[in-house]
């Protein structure tokens, strides 16, 4: 029986994770959540899961879920809150494996706390990689414990890896292909991206996500943070991981051999499959997440276009540079995509303002969590600095609808 903790169990890695959890009720059992502030949702996971323990954001709404709790005759149900409620929950004594889908760098310190106690981790957080994969990949080697990527590509990249041989004697792969859908503005002429309007980039033709995660995606750096994701996962250089741009993402990602073999991973779009992959390695279980090959008609691929796309330059030069570079990287990109949805800057303006706090920040190699979030602060505080003189001097800004 494998154990589970869930950090951010109420979003939708962590239902999905949970639904898992259900078709298999002789292999896995909930042992403590993480949920964030949805109190009510949370609630019903914790009459539902009974875990040992479970984590809120707040002390106010932990109190409110304890009342609760106890009323339902659920009081054995201990409930934390805050930062140093979700470490606990992370590295409980009961835990086997940690389902890390905290998004943003509030997921950061418990997974790296969960990594140090020895526990498997799967992540579904990209910035955990992003700003400190250097320290989280250090820790998981000296603890001799997987890191399994739940990111539905680099999911894919973990599986095809098993092909091939990569480590001190013989390094038999060549080269790591990315796969991205390309976003709305594929096909969008350069000379028409000043015009993109908030709505038109929130319509994404394939996905329904997150906000940010849209954005991110119209630019291409959700791309980028993904191939500063594989270097640090597969620990390949960043000019070994290439993104393809292929639309219909019925390939998930491929690797490329020495001897060029290429194997690529497809299956359903169907974040259950990257998660039981996961919970279940080094083994495969049946599942009835079937593909229909049959149904498949056209596979199209195409290089990205650097030149439409800068967010995706800008994510292998921090790929590159690494440290400090990749924090700045990733805390301008939240920032500044912000500042696109409330149309306080243009479209255009998200890879200048990056550009711009990457180039005002040293490279610095960092050492610990604490040296991380705190150039993750000074990162922020730089780009919102840099939006607001823009604003003020009445630059682009507002686009046209
Ligand atoms: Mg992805």
């Amino acid at each position: 029986m494998k154990r589970i903790a869930i950090l951010g169990s109420t979003g939708s890695i962590g239902r999905s994770t949970l639904s898992v959890v259900e078709s298999y009720p002789e292999r896995f059992q909930i042992a403590t959540l993480a949920a964030g502030n949805n109190a009510d949702l949370a609630f019903e996971q914790a009459v539902r899961w009974k875990p040992r323990v479970i984590s809120l954001a707040t002390e106010l709404s932990s109190e409110m879920l304890r009342t609760k709790l106890r009323g339902a005759g659920l009081a054995e149900i201990e409930v934390v809150h805050g930062a140093a409620g979700t470490v606990r929950v992370a590295t409980h004594a009961d835990v086997d494996f940690v389902v890390s889908a905290i998004v943003g760098v509030s997921g950061l310190e418990a997974t790296y706390e969960a990594v140090r106690a020895g526990k498997t981790v799967g992540l579904a957080n990209k910035e955990c990689m992003v700003v400190a994969g250097e320290l989280i990949t250090a820790e998981a080697r000296k603890q001799g414990k997987p890191l399994l990527p739940i990111d539905s590509e680099h999911n894919a990249i973990h599986q095809c890896l098993r092909g091939g041989r990569m480590d001190a004697e013989a390094n038999e792969v060549e080269r790591i292909w990315l796969t991205a859908s390309g976003g709305p503005f594929l096909h969008t002429p350069k000379s028409e991206f000043g015009s993109i309007t908030v709505q038109q980039a929130l319509n994404h033709p394939t996905w329904k996500m997150g906000k940010r995660i849209t954005i991110d995606s119209a630019t291409l750096m959700n791309k980028g943070f993904e191939v500063i994701e594989a270097c640090r996962l597969f620990n390949v250089p960043p000019d070994r991981v290439q993104v393809i741009v292929h639309p219909q993402s019925t390939i998930h990602s491929l690797v490329e051999f020495v001897d060029g073999s290429i194997l690529a991973q497809i299956s359903v779009t169907d974040m259950r499959l990257p998660i039981l992959y996961a919970l279940t390695y080094p083994e495969r279980i049946p599942s009835d997440l079937r593909f229909s090959l049959s149904d498949l008609r056209h596979l199209d691929f195409y290089p990205p276009d650097m030149a439409k796309f800068p967010c995706l330059e800008l994510a292998y030069e921090a790929a590159r540079t690494g440290g400090a570079q990749t924090i700045a990287l990733n805390a301008a990109d939240e920032v500044v995509v912000g500042a696109f949805l409330e149309e306080q800057i243009g479209f255009e303006d998200i890879p200048k303002i990056i550009k711009e706090v990457m180039a005002a920040t040293p490279a610095a190699h960092l050492e610990s969590i604490q040296e991380v979030l705190r150039a993750d602060t000074e990162a922020r505080l730089l780009a919102r600095e840099i939006v607001k003189q823009r604003s003020r001097k009445g630059l682009p800004i507002r686009a046209i609808s």
